[in-house]
This record gives structure tokens, sequence and C-alpha cells, in this order.
């Protein structure tokens, strides 16, 4: 293993039949519009408040993601109690202790993986940041005199940026997962880990197609995927070069193995005769019976399937005696920050599988979107992870990103205790002054008039007095009404304008949970004095009337 491995010799180029029906056109992506701005591309530090307001701003953003990761959700839920019922805890507790055994001694794991692997034929490289793993993929590229680059779906890729670099040394690269192809054509970026192109509709791909290869406007998801398949096809008949992720790197065999469900890994990894992997460190298992724990739970929580159509697993590079299969096998294992995350506590969160689950339980994300974090991995995963990857100070809103609800937890099949580790993001920000002024002061004169009972009666009194106001005004309570009828508050200043820009408020009951339990207990032991309490009108609340 090396991170500058000396070029192979270049072979001669294998010669690739031309085909009436599927041969390759040009890669006919005209340039972005003017203005266009690369959603993955963001100035640091990132603050999220714009594109989550124009997120939360957008009805149709919002309709498309929220009934797919709801669907996704449900059906989530109903795959693994009907398989595994009560044990499905158990399942989520194995397969999160077989990921956490293999990062617990990932060195031990990573090394028997490299050793099978080299065995096996494979060439593999250490790449330790992102430049670092495009520039080992480049050479390789150059060596080989690659020009046509098919590629699988692979967020490690989207992590280091690969592809305008692929494309900027002369070397055509199309994306063959169907949701990146029409993202790449449209000069998108994903927004989901699993379902990249999940803010965007059927016309939206029908109107990339027309764009970008001059065939006529057709919706019909048949059209569509026929399209991109005739499309397509042609490019792995002419590529030299594959390139795909790996979701799981199997130790004791040497393997690669790929999931995907339109088999376009399968071409990638296949077709072209070189094959490059980009895989993280971290994905590394221990061996064949702990894959198949992984692959089932990988697939449930991502999609609901049983398993992936297609899962593909490699281990070497075409034989003497086989027919198909690539020349050259490589393999780049990228670190780009993990052994830091390593180091620390926060390890469990490498044992994400890439399941995409926890965006689909998610309430901010199904609010907001992928785009609005900044960063290829979104959703909770994502806001634990780019701050991690890309310094804390750069993406300090995204572990706020969370209403730390749990859907994430519950969902990961892995058992990644996500809002513990947000709350532990949230807590290295004010311990490394990274939150500002305003808000430490803010929560620091919070924190102290909770732990006394004067100001803290201050505070709920300074609350209550507020929303009364904010109702009066706004006019939810008639003039005369009594605070004892409940409304729901539309719009209000301050700190809670962003709240009620969303959401209604509640507001205040005549009587506060204070008012309740001092009426109550003294009931219970002093009847004399529940009665003076009862004649004076005290503490009496009256139920409130929901609203929605
Ligand atoms: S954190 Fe868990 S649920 Fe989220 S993508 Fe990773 S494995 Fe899936």
């Amino acid at each position: 293993m090396t991170a500058t491995q000396s070029p192979p010799p270049t072979p001669a180029p294998t010669p690739q039949p031309e085909s009436a029906a599927g041969a390759a056109k040009p890669h006919v992506a005209p340039g972005p519009p003017p203005g266009h701005v690369h959603p993955l591309i963001v100035s640091l530090p990132y603050s999220i408040h714009e594109r989550a307001d124009k997120a939360t701003a957008d009805p149709q953003l919002q309709f498309f993601v929220t009934r797919a990761t709801y669907y996704k959700d449900q059906t989530r839920k109903k795959v693994f109690a009907e398989v595994y019922g009560e044990r499905y805890d158990q399942m989520r507790e194995l397969a999160g202790n077989i990921k956490q055994h293999t990062l617990d001694y990932l060195d031990h794991y990573l090394g028997e993986w490299i050793d099978n692997a080299e065995a096996n034929g494979v060439k593999v490289h250490y790449a330790r940041d992102s430049a670092e793993a495009n520039s080992i993929c480049l050479e390789i590229a150059k060596a080989n005199n690659c020009k046509l680059c098919v590629k699988a779906k692979s967020m490690v890729t989207e992590e280091t940026h690969l592809l305008p670099e692929l494309e900027a040394m002369g070397c055509e690269t199309v994306e063959t997962d169907l949701g990146e192809f029409i993202l790449q054509i449209d000069h998108d970026a994903p927004s989901h880990i699993v379902t990249p192109m999940i803010h965007k509709d059927r016309v939206a791909s029908a109107k990339a197609l027309t764009a970008a290869l001059g065939v006529p406007y057709n919706d019909e998801p048949e059209v569509i995927a026929r399209v991109a398949r005739d499309h397509l096809r042609g490019k792995y008949r002419k590529a030299d070069l594959g390139i795909s992720g790996g979701n799981f790197l199997v130790a004791n065999t040497g393997s690669v193995v790929i999931c995907t469900n339109e088999g376009n890994g399968r071409f990638c990894t296949s077709a072209p005769r070189i094959h490059v992997a980009f895989v993280g460190i971290e994905k590394v298992i221990p061996g064949p019976e702990h894959l198949s724990v992984m692959l089932k739970m990988l697939a449930r929580s991502s999609t609901g399937q049983p398993l992936t159509v297609y899962t593909h697993t490699m281990t070497g590079p075409k034989r003497a005696h086989e027919h198909d299969g690539p020349e050259e096998m490589h393999v780049i294992l990228i670190d780009n920050g993990r052994t830091e995350i390593l180091r620390k506590e926060t390890r469990e969160m490498l044992r994400c599988i890439r399941c995409g689950a926890c965006l689909n339980a998610c309430p901010v994300y199904r609010k907001i979107g992928g785009h609005a974090y900044g960063a290829v991995y979104s959703g909770p995963i994502g806001a634990l992870i780019t701050p991690l990857f890309k310094g804390l100070a750069n993406y300090k809103d995204l572990p706020q990103a969370s209403s730390l609800c749990g859907a994430c937890y519950e969902a990961c099949p892995v058992k990644i205790n996500i809002p513990k580790y947000l709350i532990q993001l949230r807590t290295d920000m004010v311990g490394g002054k990274i939150t500002g002024l305003p808000d430490r002061i803010f929560y620091r004169v919070w924190a102290a008039s909770l732990k006394h009972s004067l100001t803290y009666r201050l505070g709920g009194w300074a609350q209550t007095t507020f929303f009364r106001l904010q109702a009066k005004l706004s006019g939810t309570l008639a003039k005369g009404e009594k605070y004892s009828a409940r409304g729901w508050l539309k719009d209000a200043p301050g700190p809670v304008k962003g709240w009620t820009s969303q959401r209604d408020m509640p507001t205040p009951p005549a009587a506060s949970f204070r008012n309740w339990w001092d009426k109550e207990h003294v009931r219970s032991v002093n009847p004399k004095a529940a009665e003076a309490l009862k004649a004076s009108g005290a503490g009496e609340a009256k139920p409130a009337a929901r609203q929605h």
C-alpha cells in the first residue's frame, strides 16, 4: 500500500465495440445558467439561515421531500416490524456492535483487508485527504490514457469533489445512477444520501433530459428511464475507466461490496478496463457472516427492501480464465478526517452505513431538504460529521439544526446516538467560544435564573406577560376577553418570530402549572386554606380549546 504508488505501464487501449442502437453520444450537458450557484459549494463559515428560509418558503420542495421521506420512514418501520418484531432492537444492537468492534480494532481489520486485497491482485492506495485521493485517481487515469469514465453513485467521491477534476484533465465523466445522472446534466447536486434527487420530480427530470440531450420532452417515468439507459449504454461500451464507492470492505476475504438498485454499479466496475473504488477507511467489517447482518439492515433501512437489487462483491481484477471484469482494480482508502474522529469519543458516528434512515425520520430535514445543510452529508448525520470533517467553527449552525427529538436515534440501524453527540458538539462550541457572545450571555442568564425560585418565577411572569400582550395586540383575544380563553398566536415578534413563522404558538393559560399545583397540594394538606383559595378564585384554569 502506498500513498503515491508509481503508475503502472500504460497498456494498449482495448478496442471497444460500437453499437448502432447505443452508440455513445457526446456528453452534451450545456454549461450552467448565468448566476448558477453549486448547491454544495459554499463560503465558510457557513450560515444555514438563508437556505433554510428559502426552503421553508418553498412548498413544492417540502412536498417532494416530505412525501418521499415519510413513505420511506413508514416502509422501514413496517418491514422491520414484520421481519424482526420485538427483536428489531437486538438486530440494531448487533449491527452497531459489529461496526463498533471493527472501529475499536480498525488498525487490525484494515491491515487484514489490505493484505487479502493485495493478495487478490488489488492495488491499494491510501489518501490522507480529498486532494490526495483525487490526485491518485488522476494519476491512474493518466497512466492508462483514460478518456471516458463511467461513475457509480458514491458519497465519498462527492466528498472529494472528484468529478470536476477528472473532467478538467480531459477525462469525460458520466454519472450512471439515474438520479445522479439527471443532477449532473442539470448542474445540480445530491440532496439525500440514498435518494440524491429527492428534491426534484419527473417534470424536472424530463426537462433536464430535453435540455441536455435534445430529446423530445416526455415525463413518463418509463420514457425517462429509457432515454437515460440508451445514452448510458453507449458510454459503458466506450468507457475505459470505471469509478465506484464501496459500501463494505470484508477483511478476511479482501473484498469490496457495493449495493445498487439499478445495476449501474456492475457496469461501472466490470465493463471498463480500469476500476477505481473510493472507500472510507471506516467501511471495513470482519467477515462475510457480519456482511449478511449489515446487508439486511442497510437495505431495509434505506428503501425497505429485503436486499438491494444488485449486491456486488468484487475480489480482485479479472483472472486469466475470466471473461469479464477490469484488467486493473484499484482501491483508494480515504481518511479525510476519519482518524481524527476515531481518536475521540465521537468515534461511534463512524459506524454510519449511509442508509439515510435518519434523514427520512428527521422533522428538520423534511422541512428544509438536503441543500440547506451546505455540505455533501445532510440530515442528522450530516449535522454531526460535517462540522467534524470541516471544522466546528465553519459549520456552527449544523449542531443546532436539530430538535433533539430522538427520531434519528430510533431509526439508525447501527444505533448511533446522534442527539447525544449533537449536544456534545454544542457543548464544545460553548467551551471553544464558537457560540456568539450574545448567545453565551443569554444562556448563562437563563441557566442562573433557573437555579433560584424567585428568578424562575420572575422569568415565568415575563414570558406569560409577553405572550398575553401579543395575544391582545394581534387580536387573538378580543377586547375584554379573559386570558383563560385559549388561542393561538400566528405571528409574534422577537425571539419567537422564527417559531411562529412556521407554526402557531399557544397563548398562556389563565393559571400556570404552579398555580394549579399550589391549589391541589393545599387542598390535600389543608382543606380550610383550599376553601379560602377557592373563594378568592385563584388557580382556576379553564381547559384550552385546541386548534390546528
Ligand atoms: S447515522 Fe444511522 S440512520 Fe443515519 S445514515 Fe448513518 S447509519 Fe443510517
